[in-house]
């Protein structure tokens, strides 16, 4: 079965989307592109469930994306806005939530001083400009298969190689903009090494994803940030940790607790987005205070929003950080380790050769894949034709996975064994559909 009927109410409400709304969608994964049919138009949420426009109800492994650390509709969580909204939804002035959040991201990460915004976008954008403005210089450094948002210098890809300047691959974005965009393998110390000592005294910062989370789960290499932030400071560039997928998610503070932390270093810059907003749209970024004193209006760099630190999405995120103690991340990392050890088993069971990557709680399943993928081109190599009927049975059996074989499954700390127990039942039958895959570019030369 792919999606739903045709008379369903999310057959109906997609027809009448794709008539006001390009691909009937606000953001494209979501249009089941990769994987066909026809989206589904969730309803409600609770816990680890999702309620579609019919009344189907789905375990959910896609948490918005990331955001819903404690899974939907938490009863505290939703406690905390209703008395917010009550009291008003914008000021347009500072107030208390958001100085309460920043108290409780500095307290957590490794950021001295923190900027709110709205989305990840803006996070990765405004921190890029504030590097820029802080070394006066221009290179910018990122990973292929790295995804920082749409920010037009950040969506240049690199192809195979060493140092390669980025070309525009989204049109609409000028070739001058990514002029400055330098695009390396992620995991590569020798391309790092070879691009710093080419343009080293040019490059402003080196953006990365903590740990990958946006071609599949690639964690880094060990010892890989460390590197990084050491060569940045070596060349007075600035180490700029995207953690807006994994900050908050991983550990209490993100990937840094699993490699920053117990090593010693520190990022000149974070950025973080998904579970602070807990399911607002809220996101940040923050780090050293004399870079982040360059940001107007204490220094020239400007940055600004009409909704930025927004009294109700940071008093969500507030409350989702606080209720995020250290039971409710070993409950994560327990349903999530028991989650990779069932969908292995079946994948196993039923002969799909596979392997799945885990960066703390987060985890993907790269189809066809025999060793470990570490960059772009391997995940890239992945047989994701294996993956769409397999998304397909698990959607037919109540399971409501990512869209797309090259992003993470998100577990919250909701999701207990009625939930795991719906996600074994499914999880033969959709193994049995992945390995019946057939490689359509076979087919084609077969026919
Ligand atoms: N950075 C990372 C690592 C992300 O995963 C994302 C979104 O998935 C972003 C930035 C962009 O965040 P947003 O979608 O809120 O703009």
């Amino acid at each position: 079965m792919e999606g739903v009927n045709s008379n369903s109410a999310s057959e109906q409400l997609f027809a009448r989307a794709r008539n006001v709304s390009p691909g009937g969608v606000n953001s494209p994964v979501r249009a089941f592109r990769a994987v066909g049919g026809t989206p589904i138009f969730m309803r409600s949420g609770a816990g680890a469930w999702l309620t579609d426009t019919d009344g189907n109800r789905y375990v959910d492994l896609v948490g918005s994306w990331g955001p819903m650390l404690l899974g939907h509709a938490h009863p505290e969580v939703l406690a905390a806005v209703t008395d917010a909204v009550g009291r008003g939804t914008s000021f347009g002035t500072p107030s208390e939530p958001e100085v309460l959040l920043a108290e409780e991201i500095v307290g957590r990460t490794p950021v001295e001083s923190v900027r709110m915004v709205s989305s990840g976008t803006e996070a990765t954008m405004s921190a890029i400009r504030l590097a820029r403005g802080f070394t006066g210089r221009d290179k910018i450094v990122k990973f292929a298969g790295c995804y920082h948002g749409h920010v037009d210098a950040l969506l240049a890809e690199a192809g195979s190689g060493v140092v390669t300047l980025g070309l525009p691959e989204t049109p609409g974005v000028p070739a001058h903009v990514t002029a400055d965009t330098i695009v390396l393998p992620f995991n590569d110390r020798a391309a790092v090494d070879a691009a710093f000592a080419e343009h080293g005294d040019q490059i402003a910062c080196l953006i990365t994803e903590a740990a990958a989370g946006n071609m599949g789960v690639v964690p880094p290499r060990s010892g890989f940030n460390a590197f990084l932030a050491e060569t940045c400071t070596r060349h007075g560039a600035l180490f700029i940790s995207d953690e807006v997928m994994t900050g908050f998610r991983v550990t209490r503070s993100g990937h840094w607790g699993l490699d920053g932390e117990p090593e010693g270093w520190r990022p000149d810059l974070l950025t973080f987005g998904k579970v602070m907003g807990g399911g607002f749209p809220a996101a940040a970024f923050g780090g050293r205070r004399d870079v982040m004193e360059m940001l107007a209006p204490v220094g020239p760099v400007y940055q600004a929003g009409t909704l930025s630190g927004n009294p109700i999405a940071t008093t969500a995120g507030l409350a989702t950080l606080q209720l995020a103690d250290a039971a409710a991340y070993a409950r994560l990392d327990d349903a999530s380790a028991q989650l990779q050890a069932m969908v292995g088993e079946a994948l196993a069971d039923a002969g799909v050769p596979h392997v799945i990557q885990n960066a703390g709680n987060m985890f993907s399943v790269f189809w066809g894949a025999e060793t470990p993928v570490t960059n772009f081109a391997g995940a890239q190599a992945q047989q994701t034709w294996r993956y769409r009927p397999f998304f397909h049975a698990m959607l037919a059996a109540g399971v409501y996975l990512p869209p797309s074989a090259f992003e993470s499954w998100f577990v919250s700390a909701a999701h207990d064994s009625e939930a795991l127990s719906r996600i074994a039942e499914g999880l033969p039958g959709a193994a049995q559909a992945a390995a019946r895959a057939v490689n359509p570019e076979r087919r084609t030369e077969a026919e």
